[in-house]
């Protein structure tokens, strides 16, 4: 099978028992790429592997391997290696045997004499070298997660499908190991999908990210596409550390100003992003504040919308502060270098033109901006 032309989904449904999991899902992953694919609990990235894998047959739509529609043929005939969340390990093999034997099976088109060593270096890499000779039953979940991790990363498969790979070492190792296993990645031929609820993990793995929601295709874009230009509600909630803080509202004019409205909340909009807002045709918009860019400043304020502290998180190098306006409504600060206020004091909240991002109070769309 040619690998030239990597992994192709075209028109992919899928329903189980009349209940939508997959609904019209198309994208490619080119030869020696990383996507990411993520989305909440739920959102279909499970179900989407075990249709490029074989293991599941979608309603509708095609998937190809190298340029070859593959939709009807049998798992073992696709050469795909699929990392399981479930890890699916060999309980009667240890662990050196159960990342052997994809190696030993047949149709593997490494040597014999290569399997040892590329077995340790995987190993080495993913940090388990010492647990070669254990059992699965002998493993923590971790350890048993980086081995069914190792026995899919020593293959040289048509595509290499890892759903959630990471999700249960600790901080520490996840961050190491991500950056370790996205290197091992970047360094092979055949496409990769790496599924995680995690939108950080995502950006952070993804030479491109793609959004998935109930089903559906929400972007797809690089990871900075992504972080600065959602292109819906649903993207901007999953994506950012925190995500963005999204406020539904109305448009006013009030002279040459256009005012973002919503009980208790105005706020006078930057010209740029002004601009933005006058494409909406309904006049409600809703409205994305981006937690970086954020910042307070004294109640009162002129341009700054009034309300209070509710909550601050102190996280060391930054602070996450939650700032409530007058009706409830919460947003999230990512503040640097101190909060002066307290807990319930009064606050000005200033959104500076590149912390905000517009979409269709109906639609959930980003609003096209003047370049889109
Ligand atoms: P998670 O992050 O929790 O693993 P996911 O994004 O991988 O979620 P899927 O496991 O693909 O989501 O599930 C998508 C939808 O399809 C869910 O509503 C799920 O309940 C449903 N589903 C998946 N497999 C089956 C099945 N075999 N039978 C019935 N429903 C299923």
């Amino acid at each position: 099978m040619s690998r030239a032309h990597g992994l192709a989904l075209s028109g992919i449904r899928k329903a189980f028992d009349g209940k939508v999991a997959l609904d019209g899902v198309t994208l490619s992953v080119a030869p020696g790429e990383i996507l990411a694919l993520t989305g909440p609990s739920g959102a279909g990235k499970t179900t989407l592997c075990r249709i490029v894998a074989g293991l599941e047959r979608p309603d509708a739509g095609a998937v190809r391997l190298g340029g070859e529609v593959v939709t009807d043929r049998p798992p073992g005939k696709r050469r795909v290696a699929f990392m399981f969340e479930s890890y699916a390990l060999y309980p009667h093999l240890d662990v050196r045997g159960n990342v052997l034997s994809p190696l030993r099976a047949p149709g593997s088109v490494l040597k014999r004499s290569d399997h040892g060593a590329l077995v340790e270096e995987v190993l080495t890499l993913l940090e388990i070298a010492h647990l070669a000779d254990r059992l699965p039953s002998a493993l923590s979940g971790g350890q048993k997660q980086r081995a069914a991790l190792a026995r899919a990363l020593v293959q040289e498969p048509s595509v290499l499908l890892l759903d959630e790979p990471i999700s249960h070492l600790d901080a520490k190792l996840r961050h190491k190991l991500r950056a370790a296993i996205r290197r091992k990645l970047m360094s092979r031929s055949s496409p990769s999908i790496w599924a995680t609820p995690d939108g950080l993990e995502a950006l952070s793995v993804g030479d491109r990210v793609a959004v998935l929601d109930k089903g559906r295709i929400e972007q797809i874009g690089t990871p900075e596409d992504v972080w600065l230009r959602p292109a819906s509600v649903t993207v901007a909630k999953l994506i950012g550390d925190p995500p963005m803080s999204v406020l539904a509202g109305a448009l006013e004019r009030s002279g040459d100003a256009t005012v973002f409205v919503r009980a208790g909340m105005r706020l006078a909009l930057p010209a740029r992003v002004a601009a933005v807002a006058r494409r909406s045709a309904s006049g409600r918009v809703s409205l994305g504040l981006r937690a970086d860019a954020l910042s307070l400043t004294a109640a009162g304020a002129p341009g700054a919308a009034d309300g209070e502290i509710y909550a601050h998180e102190p996280f060391g190098k930054h602070e996450i502060v939650t700032f409530s306006v007058v009706d409830g409504a919460r947003i999230k600060i990512k503040a640097r270098g101190g909060c002066p206020a307290r807990i319930g004091d009064a606050a000005g909240l200033v959104c500076p033109e590149g912390a905000l991002v517009l979409f269709d109070a109906d639609t959930g769309r980003a609003l096209p901006t003047a370049t889109a």
